[in-house]
């Protein structure tokens, strides 16, 4: 196990998105969630992984993402879903917090707008969204993080490199 998941959070069958991690008890604000570990690889590297675990790991600048490169070696924390209203978010790269009080038996998500972020030479990323919350984009893609609304609801909360992308492209 290269990460470490809050002692509060459990992996859970989830009959629509196959696994989803869930609060066991309340987890107030601010807490931290999860610590990502594995295995830093260049987003090519990322690309080739078979099977699930391409979309396991965590892009964490322009050129590279975080995460496991081995089928065997899936942790708890691979199982996060997405969701359009979620109530995790990052701080800095690793690190995955509480953004509200989260209620035991509540389904912990982010936003993969807040870590994934169009790069040169990689494939376009892009999800059908089933989250039903009234915020769904329906589809998800690499470029959310340029839509103003999610740059105001998910500020303080992005990925460094893309907390950065947006100053300059703000500035
Ligand atoms: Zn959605």
């Amino acid at each position: 196990m290269y990460s470490w998941m809050h002692p509060s959070l459990e992996v859970r069958e989830n009959g629509t998105f196959g696994k989803g991690i869930y609060a066991v008890s309340n987890v107030p604000k601010g807490e931290c969630l999860t610590i990502f570990g594995g295995y830093v690889m260049s987003l090519k590297d990322e690309e080739r992984l078979p099977g699930q675990i391409v979309d396991y790991a965590h892009q964490i600048s322009d050129t590279h993402a975080i995460g496991i490169n081995r089928e065997e070696d899936v942790q708890p924390v691979d199982h996060y879903n997405h969701s359009c209203e979620p109530n995790a978010g990052f701080r800095g790269q690793i690190v995955l917090e509480a953004m509200r009080d989260i209620a035991a038996n509540e389904q912990v998500t982010f936003d993969y707008a807040m870590t994934l972020a169009e790069a040169p030479g990689i494939k376009l990323y892009e999800l059908a969204c089933e989250c039903l919350t009234p915020s769904c984009r329906k589809v998800v893609t690499d470029s959310d993080w340029r839509l103003p609304e999610i740059q105001a609801r998910y500020l303080g909360y992005f990925q460094l490199y893309i907390a950065d992308k947006i100053e300059k492209l703000n500035s």
